[in-house]
């Protein structure tokens, strides 16, 4: 795998498994469905303390790489790694356990639910049945989310979302529904947080809302993996960047190295080999 080194000399976060704190490893992941090889023996790792960008042209492989790496997809080879803790094959509540939460892509349906109800569905859940269960007793959702509930009042606070608490989850905008999104993940207090395209379809204010919102996350001690399109918004926000093709690492670096390589381009021009 090639790796490209920082074209000024200076070392920045180069690498990424070379050296350091990786909260999340991830070694040769290959995930196949059918004929189809969406990951091919994919390997990188996530430093303790960045936002770690992940790249790639539709189709890369990016949103298999997360469901692999959260255990809602058992990988065919290879192994990842959380904390030092080998979570491979692991069901994404305990993957969960060990600190790593993610977001979908494709937020799933919260009718019947105001946002602070929506809060309270555990981020690691399948879209479903766990959570409608949850909600079908409301006793188990007195004792048991008591406590939640006044976290989540606090997480919706400081992301200046309290104000919508008791509005229906399907009365927001898309935007909004990313920052709910993003709140209750938080709510789990995860070491590194996967965000799936946490700007697709949001309006550029909120989407700066989002951006600021993580930066502060990060700055208090989250570590981020975050995919996304809106390339603006990514090189501004994550350093390093690891850019996936065809479903292996192409590349990793700093954002300015990213943005420049030729095979970066080539990749996104569908111009690959
Ligand atoms: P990205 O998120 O980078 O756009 P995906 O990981 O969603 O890419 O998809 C990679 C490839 O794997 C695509 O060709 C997609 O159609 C295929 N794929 C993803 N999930 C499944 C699935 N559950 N069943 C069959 N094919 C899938
Ligand atoms: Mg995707």
């Amino acid at each position: 795998m090639t790796r490209v080194s920082d074209g000024d000399g200076g070392t920045e976060r180069a690498g990424g498994s070379a050296a350091g704190d990786p909260v999340l490893r991830v070694e040769g992941l290959h995930k196949a469905f059918g004929g189809l090889v969406a990951t091919d023996d994919a390997s990188f790792a996530v430093e303790r303390g960045t936002i770690t960008g992940l790249i790639g042209p539709n189709g890369a492989g990016k949103s298999t790489l997360f469901n692999l790496i959260s255990g809602f997809y058992d990988p065919d080879d290879g192994r990842v790694w959380v904390d030092g803790t080998d979570v491979t094959g692991a069901a994404p509540h305990d993957v969960a356990a060990h600190g790593l939460i993610r977001t979908f892509q494709t937020p799933r349906k919260l009718e019947g639910m105001t946002v602070r109800e929506a809060m309270l569905v555990g981020p690691q859940d399948q879209p479903g049945e766990s959570f409608l269960s949850l909600f079908t007793s409301p006793t188990a959702v007195a004792d048991g989310e008591r406590a939640n509930l006044a976290a989540a009042e606090r997480i919706l606070e400081e992301f200046e979302i309290g104000h919508l608490a008791d509005q229906p989850a399907t009365d927001l905008s898309g935007g909004q529904t990313k920052l709910v999104e993003l709140a209750r993940a938080m709510l789990a207090e995860p070491e590194l947080l996967l965000l799936d395209e946490p700007v697709a379809g949001v309006n550029p204010t909120l989407a700066n809302e989002l951006a600021a919102q993580i930066r502060r996350l990060n700055d208090a001690g989250t570590t981020f993996l975050v995919i996304e399109h809106d390339m603006g918004f990514l090189m501004s926000l994550a350093d390093p960047v690891v850019v996936l093709d065809q479903g292996s690492v192409l590349m990793e670096g700093p954002p300015e190295a990213v943005r420049s390589d030729e095979r970066v381009v080539d990749a996104y021009l569908g111009g690959g080999a």
